[in-house]
């Protein structure tokens, strides 16, 4: 039998998936190596960036179950109780609370180059652990029972190839693993602002024909005030998208004022604005034989739900759970039945995920009155039907049937629901 210390796993690309998956692996003896080809993350000060993710709480437990959480600048995490979602062209709207399904809050909000930098400062604690920056990989190939992974003419021999280099892996290139792109025909504006009144802790979206616009709480910043920075999303048709970017900063504030109805009053334009085109994907397969895929590498979502770290984060738990099962029953790490069993618990949540953004994006594109109507209708149902806006409140909870262990709260009150 081969020892734990004696497997190696490379995992390239050192992103919020392979950072979680590097310390997960590390945690359970294996002898693990990051490759990736950014320079080292640091903690951001100052300013907030332009890349922020909302956090669910099975990503939040796993943080914390790893000690990444603890890492964290909590005075750059901004936890939200509420989520008010709304219909632009009619009167349906949507108010979910934390309370309404027994948690303290409904998610987090903190921006991807922090959590990516609390990764890498819990990972220097391992010393089995390996995480190497500004290292670009150019190959990768089968070997026999291994892979060997090349940048230049630096070379490593992996047990187990990780692909967690994002949407466009080349990683799944080399394994001959087909996946995508699929047009969505949105592009998204991301940008910082500041807000006349106090974001209070609620998420709020609204969904407007030509796509959907959401306003985040960020972090409170002393210079902007109490509770008056937004990180804000907005998808929507390329040329509208690039028109957005190209405006005055005063009249884009003015234009995005009217698609929020003004919700947070008047807002002014902080720094840059970045667009984004929105491709989903999705690999023919997430493994292979001694290789496998998470996060953007294996699938990519519309962002109009905030999912896809969360899913990919899930991703790096449920692989690393089932290599830790592996290796308990003395068999390899990159046993074909742990990949198997990976693939089997992900691959059906992540497609059902990808496909309920698709159905979102179609449902609010439609111009055609009965369905307006019924959008409408179906938004003030489910506000008033408390199952069912309980369990719309669990899925953006991250609360599935299947969470590895570590994604589960100690405290699963409303587990027992
Ligand atoms: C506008 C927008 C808003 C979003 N908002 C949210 C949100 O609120 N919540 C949410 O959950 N998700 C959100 N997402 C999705 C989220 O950003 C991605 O799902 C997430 O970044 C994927 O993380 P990852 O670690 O899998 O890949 P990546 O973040 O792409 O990381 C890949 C890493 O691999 C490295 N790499 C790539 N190729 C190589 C190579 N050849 N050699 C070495 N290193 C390599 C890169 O340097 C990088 O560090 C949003 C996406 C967009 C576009």
């Amino acid at each position: 039998m081969v020892s734990r210390n004696e497997q190696h796993i490379v995992i390239v690309g050192g992103g919020m998936t392979g950072g979680l998956l590097a310390v997960l692996l590390a945690e359970q003896g294996l002898r693990v190596t990051v490759l990736d080809g950014a320079p080292a993350p640091a903690m951001p000060s100052g300013p907030a960036q332009l890349r922020v993710s909302t956090l669910t709480e099975a990503s939040h437990w796993l943080l914390r179950n790893t000690g990444v959480w603890d890492c964290l600048d909590t005075n750059r995490v901004q936890p939200y109780g509420a989520m008010q979602v709304w219909d632009q062209d009619g009167t349906g709207d949507v108010t979910f609370r934390a309370e309404e399904v027994g948690a303290a809050t409904l998610g987090w909000l903190l921006e991807n180059g922090h959590l990516t930098a609390a990764l890498y400062q819990r990972a220097a604690a391992l010393p089995n652990l390996d995480w190497r920056c500004s290292v670009q990989v150019d190959a990768a190939r089968r070997e026999g029972d291994d892979w060997q992974v090349r940048s230049g003419d630096d070379c490593w021999q992996a047990d187990l190839l990780v692909g967690a280099d994002g949407a466009r892996s080349r990683i799944r290139d080399w394994a001959g693993i087909s996946g995508g792109p699929r047009d969505t025909g949105h592009h998204a504006l991301v940008a910082t602002i500041t807000t006349a009144e106090a974001h209070g802790g609620c998420a709020r979206q609204v969904f407007m024909e030509s796509g959907p616009l959401a306003l985040l709480p960020l972090f409170s910043d002393v210079q902007q005030g109490e509770q008056r920075q937004c990180s804000i999303v907005w998808s929507g048709w390329p040329e509208r998208i690039a028109a957005l970017r190209d405006q005055a900063p005063a009249d884009f504030a003015t234009e995005l004022e009217a698609a929020c109805g003004q919700v947070l009053g008047r807002v002014e334009l902080l720094g840059q604005r970045a667009v984004f085109p929105i491709q989903e994907r999705h690999a023919s397969s997430y493994v292979a034989p001694g290789l496998a895929l998470v996060g953007d590498a294996a699938h990519v979502i519309h962002p109009l739900a905030g999912q896809g770290v969360n899913l990919g984060l899930l991703d790096a738990a449920v692989l690393a759970e089932e290599v830790g099962h592996a290796l308990a029953a003395g068999r390899h790490c990159a046993d074909p039945a742990a990949l198997a069993r990976y693939q089997r618990r992900r691959r059906g949540e992540n497609l059902l995920m990808q496909n309920a953004m698709r159905g979102f994006k179609q449902l609010f594109e439609q111009r055609a009155l009965p369905v307006r109507w019924l959008r409408n209708t179906g938004m003030r149902w489910v506000n008033q039907a408390g199952p069912v806006k309980r369990f719309f409140a669990s899925q953006a909870l991250g609360r599935s049937a299947d969470l590895p262990v570590r994604a589960r709260p100690e405290m699963s009150a409303m587990y027992r629901r």
